[in-house]
């Protein structure tokens, strides 16, 4: 089964996504900042990344940065909040592969992450 990583600094956010995620079957990692999730990444190697922008310690930009440089195939969506359109932007061109709002609907995140796993 696919191995995801959830990244929000929102504990209630990590918990909606983890509960939706392994209600679906897959295996879940959580990081709850950028720094975090660099080094979850390196150890758990999840297969998708589910990742907020806006966190304290690194950013969801700067995570997306080093996790694609570390691993160019990184398959990375970000979660992104109403008003952020230039940072989805930047993400984007960063090598992010998709992105949902929030508050996050359960079957775009579903669709969203089956596609950049297919
Ligand atoms: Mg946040």
């Amino acid at each position: 089964m696919s191995k995801i990583m959830v990244v929000d600094d929102a504990q209630f956010m990590r918990v909606r996504l983890t509960k939706l995620l392994t209600g679906h079957g897959y295996d879940v990692s959580e990081a709850e900042n950028g720094e975090q999730a660099v080094k979850t990444y390196r150890a758990a190697r999840p297969d998708a990344v589910l990742m907020d922008i806006t966190m304290p310690e690194k950013d969801g930009l700067e995570a997306l940065a080093e996790i694609r440089s570390f691993d160019p195939g990184a398959r990375v969506i970000m979660l992104t909040a109403l008003g952020q359109e230039s940072m989805v932007i930047q993400a984007i061109k960063s090598g992010a592969k998709d992105y949902v709002v929030k508050p996050f609907d359960p079957d775009r995140v579903m669709i969203a992450l089956q596609k950049v796993l297919g």
